[in-house]
């Protein structure tokens, strides 16, 4: 309820500061794909925290912030030329990419009626068919937890606006055969939807040779979160397309602002995480980010190599910052090392205990968690051995 007489400042912080200890401090957190902010992204954060993207005649600055931010953004992403704008989130960014895909193919004269994805699809593709009335086609996968392009043809019809693929699956830090998904968007003419909301960070800065990016010519967008592995400010999202007629295809007028279109969903909008962004990303580059996911997978190969000593396997050879552990009964694991002070989570088919190696673990924690695992499948007597 809102008080008749205001409070004092102070009074107020107070309250907040002792709500503030319910938060559960990173340190523990293996469940998450967000991170304690990089300390300049909360500078730069702050600096900009009146600006409203929303209304852009008014913030000049942030304008110029978020053009060289998604200047940055294209070039981590194979793709100097790209067309597109800061989002909340991978999620705001997969809604919109798949509304400039049934924008596109009706301008075409299609009729759009469903979209293709793979089986292990962020649940914001659910959000994505109901707001926009179309029907979700669930590709199979392979042994492996990557799309089958083989399943993903056969269910591509002349309905179809949009296929996508995933560079740093949520479940399983997976990466979809992005280069045969944009062979098929080339012979189909369908819009391939590339989500890097988590690898976006990860896949670049990894020794592999695999292509996930722009330099795919099929890829007509993709989206990256700086707020995930770019360790920015919550909520900071980023939407990417090839093409600036796609882009356009989200615009409406905005008659009595300082603007006459725009094309992101939300209307008023925060420069500060854009801002946040462009400071870490200016700090690290592309050697300080390299540093960061070197050091995750290290940790992840450390965890991996702790639990097979536990004769436990993961699930797929890590690729990223995500380890999955087949352990016997993950959801009594899990519980297990709640009560332990561990935040971990399960993955849903197969089910097995997931861990994500975000930057704000220590080798001091992720042992612990080892030590604490062993302990955990003992008591279960699932792993008398040990
Ligand atoms: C996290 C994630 C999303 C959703 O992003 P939000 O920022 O939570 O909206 C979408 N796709 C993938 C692959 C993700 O990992």
């Amino acid at each position: 309820m809102i008080p008749e007489k205001g409070e004092g400042i102070e009074s107020v912080m107070l309250e907040l500061s002792k709500l503030h200890e319910l938060d559960t401090d990173y340190t523990r957190v293996f469940s998450s794909m967000c991170t304690r902010p990089h300390p300049v992204a909360v500078r730069a954060h702050l600096l900009y925290m009146e600006s409203n993207l929303g209304d852009p005649g008014l913030f000049p600055a942030s304008v110029e912030i978020e053009r060289r931010l998604i200047g940055m953004l294209g070039s981590l992403a194979g793709g100097e030329e790209v067309r597109g704008y800061i989002t909340t989130g991978g999620t705001e960014s997969n809604i919109q990419a798949i509304r400039a895909a049934l924008h596109m193919a009706r301008m075409q004269g299609a009729t759009p009626t469903n979209v293709v994805v793979p089986e292990s699809a962020h649940f914001s593709f659910e959000k994505v068919a109901s707001m926009l009335g179309i029907e979700l086609r669930r590709a199979k996968l392979d042994e492996q937890m990557r799309v089958d392009v083989g399943s993903m043809e056969s269910l591509i019809d002349e309905g179809t606006a949009a296929i996508v693929g995933i560079a740093g699956t949520t479940e399983f830090g997976q990466i979809d055969p992005i280069e045969q998904l944009s062979q098929l968007a080339l012979e189909w003419g369908v819009h391939l939807h590339v989500d890097a909301a988590f690898g976006g960070f990860v896949i670049p800065f990894l020794h592999t040779s695999m292509r996930w990016n722009f330099e795919c010519k099929g890829i007509s967008s993709m989206c990256i979160d700086p707020h995930k592995m770019g360790m920015s400010t919550i909520p900071c999202g980023s939407l990417l397309f090839r093409q600036e007629t796609l882009l356009d295809g989200l615009g409406v007028d905005t008659p009595y602002l300082t603007s006459k279109r725009q094309y992101s969903l939300t209307g008023t909008r925060t420069g500060a995480t854009a801002a946040g962004a462009y400071a870490v990303m200016r700090h690290l580059g592309r050697r300080g980010y390299a540093r960061v996911v070197g050091e995750c997978m290290r940790l992840t190969r450390m965890l991996a190599e702790e639990a097979r000593d536990m004769g436990i396997e993961p699930a797929i050879e890590p690729l990223m910052n995500v380890l999955t552990l087949r352990v016997p009964e993950p959801r009594e694991v899990e519980r297990a090392l709640m009560r332990r002070g561990w935040y971990t989570s399960i993955t849903r088919q197969p089910e097995c205990l997931r861990l994500v190696i975000m930057p704000h673990a220590t080798e001091r924690a992720v042992l612990q968690l080892a030590d604490d695992l062993k302990d955990v499948l003992v008591a279960l007597g699932v792993s008398q051995s040990l």
